[in-house]
């Protein structure tokens, strides 16, 4: 089957239609500041999870296209010295498939010796790069493990790359990448009943598991409402091991809801760790939202589910100085959607319109 990545509505010429106030940072009609950015730095990815991407692939962005690591780092200097960006997450697409990815750290590192600057990656090829990434000054690592059963992975990921997953994850805690936080999505009947080992296997490495529910952005459009594991089904599957109470620190915008964990045999006096649950579609947090999104071609997103994209990386190739990048982001953001409406029952009535890209081509 052929898949075409949809390129939505491209806004590169003239006036935006903006109410953004001048000067100000990524503000949006709503009243939400962005201050987290996410970032992708290529569409291409080596695995082809189900949830994401189709089995043979998707038409990859020419080489060209994509922001050269003194492109990203201008990009991210606009962000963070003009628009009130404090945190930075590189993402894809599979990060580690671009070969200069040290490099791209260095670059954002070298102008901003403080930024938080972390990473979502599925791992593989991780065990050779972790050390070389801290180095160049990457803070952190998310890794995204869905199953810790190497056949189930592969049903999941159509590769058999459990390994290598796995000797991702240990490389980036040894190479003091941490907190390691393992992203984790659940698909009824194929890994839904692994949730209490994936737990019980991050908290015995002091990995920080996050649940994310699925979202429909699949390039198959296989996403169904029946299909998907809540956040409420997430909890009652963990209740067979542990016991889950709310964590006390506040929320603070945070996507996932997190929780204390206690084992419920054995004598544990207070908590053993924390797991996190993300209900993008079930409980969205989209009132609260804090993401500005830029594609690895350079695009502004203002949300998952945005339309409308803007051209930044257009702009700053033409010569544009870096006022005339901010004014183009500001005004990106001030068009942010109040919520997504993923939680309306309709979703999946023929009404719902799933953005054309993908998660892996918006950069998850
Ligand atoms: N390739 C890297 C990885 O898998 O970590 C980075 C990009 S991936 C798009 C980022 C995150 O999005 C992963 O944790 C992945 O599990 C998640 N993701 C992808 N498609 C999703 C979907 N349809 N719903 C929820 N999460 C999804
Ligand atoms: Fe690749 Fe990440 Fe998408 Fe899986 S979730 S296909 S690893 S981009």
């Amino acid at each position: 089957m052929s898949v075409s990545l949809g390129i939505p509505q491209v806004r590169s010429a003239g006036p935006p239609p903006s109410g953004a106030p001048a000067g100000s940072g990524l503000l949006d009609r709503h009243g939400r500041r962005a201050t987290d950015l996410r970032l992708s730095v290529i569409d291409k990815c080596n695995l082809r999870c189900t949830y994401c991407m189709p089995a043979g692939g998707l038409p990859w962005l020419p080489a060209a296209t994509l922001m050269s690591p003194a492109e990203i780092a201008r990009i991210v200097g606009v962000g963070v010295d003009r628009l009130g960006v404090t945190e930075l997450r590189l993402t894809g697409g599979e990060p580690l498939v671009r070969r200069d990815l040290e490099e791209i750290v260095a670059a954002v590192r070298a102008a901003h010796p403080d930024l938080p600057v972390s990473m979502t990656t599925n791992a593989i090829g991780l065990a050779a790069r972790a050390e070389g990434l801290a180095a160049a000054g990457l803070s952190r690592i998310n890794v995204s493990l869905d199953s810790l059963d190497a056949q189930t992975f592969a049903r999941l990921a159509r590769r058999d790359r459990l390994a290598d997953v796995l000797a991702g994850a240990e490389a980036a805690a040894a190479a003091g990448l941490a907190p390691v936080k393992i992203n984790a999505v659940l698909m009824a009947g194929v890994n839904d009943h692994e949730a209490p080992e994936l737990l019980a296997w991050a908290l015995e490495r002091g990995f920080a598991l996050r649940f994310i529910e699925q979202m429909p952005l699949d390039a198959d459009h296989g996403w169904t409402r029946q299909n998907l594991v809540t956040a409420a089904e997430i909890r009652d599957r963990l209740a067979a091991r542990f016991r889950l109470d709310p964590h006390p620190a506040p929320r603070a915008g945070a996507p996932a809801e997190l929780w204390d964990v206690r084992p419920l045999r054995g004598a544990a006096p207070g908590p053993v760790g924390t797991v996190g649950i993300i209900a993008s579609v079930t409980e969205p947090f989209c009132a609260d939202c804090k993401r500005t999104r830029i594609t690895a071609e350079g695009r502004i997103r203002s949300c998952l589910f945005s339309h409308e994209e803007s051209d930044l990386l257009g702009l700053l190739r033409a010569g544009a100085d870096d006022e005339q990048l901010a004014e183009r982001w500001r005004a990106a953001m001030w068009g942010k959607p109040a919520a997504h409406g993923m939680d309306r029952p309709g979703l999946d009535s023929p009404d719902y319109v799933q953005p054309d890209r993908t998660m892996s081509a918006i950069g998850g």
